[in-house]
């Protein structure tokens, strides 16, 4: 029997990109899509927000996916089968709001197709159509795209340097989508970099097509406590965490919401250098 919080499962799936299956039975019963849960890999580290991408309810398990990107999400990647994350509160957040739309297009950018994946799945069993855009730099950065191509009407993948399917950025194709195919389009639901959802949201607001997405706001407790994952919605102050963390995209202030993320740039640079340092050192 597994104990609370253990890793049942990692694999690399996309360079620096980890898939974990980690045993925590009531969350995965309760969770729907859209929720995340927020961790910790031990006593003094912080809590980062992670989607819940699939649920074992059989195991008692969730799977997350992760990216490397500083030092918390390097020593979760560190972690080994076996071990136990510190802790781990969710299900967190609002689920995505799922009904019969028609045709929706679901937009992920780079990893951010760890919170698309979930809510395409509950889309496409609603009955919507379901028309998939899935983007990263290179190839070798794509990841859940058989997952993705499982639960679309059709797929398009697109790579920055044209190293697997269109070359060019995610809103490129939907450009095309929309511009030149005339695709009627009852809903977009876009996730990933915050850029990439402003661009999205441009583009959609032009064509007067509702558009939803999934706000990456730094978070701490996830409860709407501690505030700082403040973002401005219609001219609102609101709580990422707990109003969200889906939002209208034409509502949302996206050049106040980077400029919040940039806030502790430096401090997070020094935490990972050192993280790095310390690990050479051990390994040495
Ligand atoms: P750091 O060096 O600390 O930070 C790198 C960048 O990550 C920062 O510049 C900042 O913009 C962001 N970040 C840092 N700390 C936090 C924090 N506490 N909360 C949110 N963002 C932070 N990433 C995934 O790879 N997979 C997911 O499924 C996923 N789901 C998310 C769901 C939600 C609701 C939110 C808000 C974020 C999600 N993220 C996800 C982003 C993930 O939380 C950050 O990449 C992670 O916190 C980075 O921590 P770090 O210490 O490794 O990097
Ligand atoms: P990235 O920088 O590699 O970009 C991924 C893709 O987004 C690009 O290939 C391109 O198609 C598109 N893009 C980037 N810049 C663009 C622009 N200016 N205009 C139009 N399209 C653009 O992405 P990454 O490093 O994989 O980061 C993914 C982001 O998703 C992270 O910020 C992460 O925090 C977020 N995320 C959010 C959730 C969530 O649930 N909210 C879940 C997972 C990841």
């Amino acid at each position: 029997m597994a104990e609370l919080f253990e890793i049942l499962g990692k694999e690399e799936i996309a360079r620096g990109v980890f898939r974990m299956e980690v045993y925590a039975p009531e969350i995965a019963r309760k969770h729907k899509p859209g929720q995340f849960v927020i961790l910790r890999v031990h006593e003094k580290g912080e809590r980062i927000p992670l989607t819940v991408v699939d649920a074992d309810e059989g195991r008692g398990s969730i799977t997350l996916v992760f990216q490397v990107v500083g030092k918390t999400t390097a020593m979760l990647s560190d972690m080994e089968v076996g071990e136990r994350l510190a802790d781990l509160a969710g299900p967190l957040g609002n689920p995505a709001h799922i009904d019969r739309y028609g045709t929706v297009v679901c937009v992920a950018g780079g990893v951010g197709v760890a919170d698309v994946y979930p809510v395409a799945k509950a889309l496409k069993k609603a009955g919507n159509t379901v028309i998939s855009i899935v983007g990263a730099r290179t190839k070798e950065l794509l990841s859940l795209v058989e997952e993705m191509r499982a639960v679309s009407d059709r797929l398009e993948i697109t790579t920055d340097d044209g190293s697997f399917g269109m070359k060019g950025f995610v809103t490129d194709m939907l450009r095309k989508m929309i511009e030149e195919e005339k695709l009627k389009i009852d809903l977009v639901f876009a996730v990933g970099p915050t850029v990439m959802m402003k661009a999205v949201a441009d583009l959609t607001k032009k064509h007067n097509i509702k558009t939803i997405v999934s706000l990456n706001a730094i978070m701490l407790d996830g409860t709407g406590l501690c505030g700082v994952c403040r973002v401005i919605v219609g001219g609102k102050t609101k709580f990422a965490c707990v109003d969200g963390p889906e939002f209208d995209a034409h509502q949302v202030d996206f050049d106040d919401l980077m400029k919040r993320q940039r806030m502790f740039v430096e401090q997070e640079r020094i935490a990972y250098e050192r993280y790095l340092k310390q690990k050479k050192g051990v390994m040495a």
